[in-house]
């Protein structure tokens, strides 16, 4: 079992249209505080991006944000966070993602926050890290990406350990318990391939 220093969350550059997806966005952010986790995530100020950056800093906690030059003045990258990494391109900014955190969270967002879940977790997948992937469903906001998911594994394009290693919950605290308690055991048989993202 590995200890979660810091963790990524993939987000929203938007709030969406329900105070759901802040408020739950504000209460990570306090888990991940009281957790003395340090929040790795795409270093904009705007959206539920920024309501978890800003919780994060407004109680002490520390963020690092990783943005690339081109989208700095577009999504307006967060002036006040502990670190930020301006990298050349969106390749490097999940690379450099996937290799501060220990773990990767995605919080209700758009084709930006399914993107960079989905190369994470098909990284996993790959046996590129064994890291956890989680989906934190705020008011099932995912219901029809995981049953698309389970459509996937009865078609046999996908088996069902993978879904089965993604630890999705409703629940922001029992979200990082599982990750916390989490042991990657069910792509072992991957161990002797060295694949490299
Ligand atoms: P979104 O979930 O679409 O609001 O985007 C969240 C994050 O993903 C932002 O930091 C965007 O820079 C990034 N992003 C937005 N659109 C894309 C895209 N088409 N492909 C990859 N990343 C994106």
């Amino acid at each position: 079992m590995k200890k979660i220093n810091n963790l990524a969350v993939f987000c929203g550059a938007s709030r969406g249209n329900k105070n759901i997806y802040a408020d739950v966005a504000s209460e990570f952010a306090e888990l991940l505080v009281q957790s003395q986790i340090t929040l790795v995530y795409g270093g904009a100020e705007v959206g539920l991006m920024g309501v978890i950056a800003d919780r994060v800093l407004a109680l002490g906690g520390s963020v690092i944000g990783v943005i690339p030059e081109a989208l700095k003045a577009r999504e307006i990258a967060h002036k006040g966070l502990t670190e930020l990494h301006v990298v050349n391109s969106m390749h490097e900014r999940k690379s450099l993602i996937a290799k501060l955190a220990d773990g990767f969270v995605m919080l209700p967002g758009g084709v930006g926050s399914l993107d960079e879940f989905f190369e994470i977790f098909t990284w996993m997948n790959l046996g590129i890290h064994n890291k956890p992937c989680g989906i934190l469903n705020v008011d099932n906001y995912f219901e029809s990406l995981i049953n698309f998911l389970k459509i996937m594994i009865t078609n046999d394009f996908m088996k069902k350990q993978y879904l089965d290693s993604i630890v999705i919950e409703k629940n922001p605290q029992l979200l990082l318990e599982q990750f916390k308690q989490y042991q990657h055991s069910i792509f072992s048989r991957w161990e002797d391939v060295k694949v490299s993202a």
